[in-house]
């Protein structure tokens, strides 16, 4: 099923000077780029935006880093993009991730892993509206 899902690039690999080979990945794996844009979230967004994770014991040191430098955001459509997206992203901790997976070439630890995407389709009936007006989704 052709599906859309929410990508970002965290502010780690936006610092690093990984966002261009990060979306090169993407669009070689068959994701279209549907949306795209570069911002910084308020610690208040970030936390909205993983008010999921509210009660982990990393919601503020995550929210601070989401928080903490500019981030792009994407929406990304594919055949089963949701899966297909996590599985080219690789394991949360990079140093469990699958060789040739963005965390594993770009992620920095378990923490500053250089990229997100939506676990579910609940997930992106979430995160998708949170970044977009459905009139900034070609
Ligand atoms: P994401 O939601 O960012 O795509 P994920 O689904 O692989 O990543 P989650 O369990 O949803 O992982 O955690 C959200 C984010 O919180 C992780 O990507 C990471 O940045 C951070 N995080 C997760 N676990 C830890 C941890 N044990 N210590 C510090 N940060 C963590
Ligand atoms: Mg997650």
């Amino acid at each position: 099923m052709l599906e859309k899902t929410l990508s970002i690039i965290k502010p780690d690999a936006v610092k690093a000077g990984y966002s261009g080979k990060i979306i090169a990945i993407l669009e070689e794996n068959g994701f279209e780029i549907k949306a795209m844009k570069k911002i910084k979230l308020t610690k208040k967004q970030a936390e909205g935006f993983y008010i999921v994770h509210k009660d982990r014991p990393f919601y503020d040191s995550l929210t601070t880093f989401m928080s903490s430098g500019s981030i792009i955001v994407m929406v990304l459509e594919k055949e089963n993009a949701i899966a297909d997206y996590r599985e080219l992203m690789g394991a949360t901790d990079p140093s469990n991730a699958k060789p040739g997976t963005i965390r594993a070439l770009y992620a920095k630890n378990i923490e500053e892993n250089a990229v997100h995407g939506s676990d579910s389709k609940e997930s992106t009936d979430f995160e998708i509206p949170y970044f977009f007006s459905a009139l900034e989704i070609l």
